[in-house]
């Protein structure tokens, strides 16, 4: 169940300011998070997922490509360990690894995850970090890799989290510690709805 849910107010506002809504549930972030960047908020966000899992030991952040990639850095920066991120092609040159299937909601596509067995080892502590939970198909592709490396996976950390998706009651029913920074309630008619705390 969601406790203490903490809107990050400069995410809240610049969400306010320059988020769109496209039809089918889809929140549009590319002027800040998605296309450009903008590198202040990111690191005001990383600061703010440093601070809330503060009591957690962390080795590594994982996260998806392409677009967890940017806010997994800015975080790894913060927290000062590795960020390694899961591929969505196997490079020619990867021959031990672990591998996931993925459906992605933005794109309706099922991909093949996959990850070097040299990046993610046994009973590493690892902090997973994606723009956006929906239904948590990524989070659960990446739970399954860790699982394959006997890793586990200490914390979740999402920018934008969709409650009118399945994914955020799925995760933390399986009891693991999920923070959103930005929770939306729904975008039906095109209007942003912000769950309060
Ligand atoms: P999930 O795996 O939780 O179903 O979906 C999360 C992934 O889909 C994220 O990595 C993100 O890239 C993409 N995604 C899901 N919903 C949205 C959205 O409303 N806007 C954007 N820009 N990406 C989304």
């Amino acid at each position: 169940m969601l406790q203490n849910y903490q809107p990050f107010e400069p995410l809240i506002k610049r969400i306010r300011d320059d988020g769109k809504c496209l039809p089918g549930g889809i929140l549009k972030v590319d002027s800040f998070i998605n296309h450009q960047i903008d590198p202040m908020l990111l690191k005001q966000m990383a600061d703010e997922f440093v601070r809330r899992f503060a009591g957690t030991h962390l080795d590594k952040v994982l996260t998806i490509e392409a677009s967890g990639i940017a806010p997994a850095i800015m975080v790894g920066l913060e927290l000062k360990v590795p960020v390694v991120f899961a591929k969505k092609k196997k490079p020619s040159t990867m021959s031990e690894m672990y591998v996931a299937e993925v459906f992605s909601f933005t794109k309706n596509k099922t991909y093949t995850v996959c990850c070097s067995k040299e990046f993610i080892r046994p009973d590493e502590k690892l902090l997973f970090i994606d723009d956006f939970l929906a239904n948590g198909n990524a989070a659960k592709g990446m739970l399954e890799l860790a699982e394959q490396a006997g890793a586990q996976i200490a914390g979740m950390g999402f920018i934008v989290e969709k409650a009118f998706q399945s994914g955020g009651a799925i995760l933390r029913e399986k009891g693991l510690q999920v923070e959103s920074l930005a929770i939306i309630e729904s975008l039906d008619n095109c209007t942003i709805k912000f769950k309060e705390n």
